[in-house]
């Protein structure tokens, strides 16, 4: 269902771009944070349909996952997602997985032990590399 709403956002925005420039989108790359928690199978599934029932049916596209990064608040130090759970429960990355800004609840910097940690990466959903003609 969460799938299904990205990627009608998505097409969404790849049919405006294509209006208003008056261009025809040719592919474009679909980043997925590791922590979005979609299915990506869904959602390339979904993708597929609303396009080809779209305004830029003929648009290829390719789905990865971005990896997730952590920041340090305090010296500034940046590690994977799976660095700074590294020495957690399963338990406890489990629910930062589902609350990642619980990090700093659980999680310390590797390199100053501060508790000032913050996700910068991996979250969200973007569209990168579209790749389009002139009509
Ligand atoms: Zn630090």
């Amino acid at each position: 269902m969460h799938e299904y709403v990205i990627a009608v956002g998505i097409v969404e925005s790849l049919r405006e771009f294509s209006f208003r420039s008056g261009r025809v989108v040719k592919s474009f790359r679909v980043v997925v944070g590791e922590l979005s928690m979609l299915n990506l199978e869904q959602l390339s599934e979904a993708l597929k349909r609303l396009i080809e029932a779209s305004e830029v049916s003929g648009a290829q596209f390719s789905i990865e996952v971005e990896p997730a990064r952590v920041r340090c608040g305090t010296c500034g130090y940046e590690m994977a997602f799976s660095e700074a759970v590294s020495g957690l429960s399963e338990e406890e990355r489990e629910t930062i997985h589902f609350l990642p800004d619980l990090i700093a609840s659980y999680a310390e910097c590797r390199r100053c032990g501060s508790l000032d940690l913050r996700v910068v990466e991996g979250r969200g959903v973007s569209v990168r590399d579209v790749i389009y003609v002139e009509h």
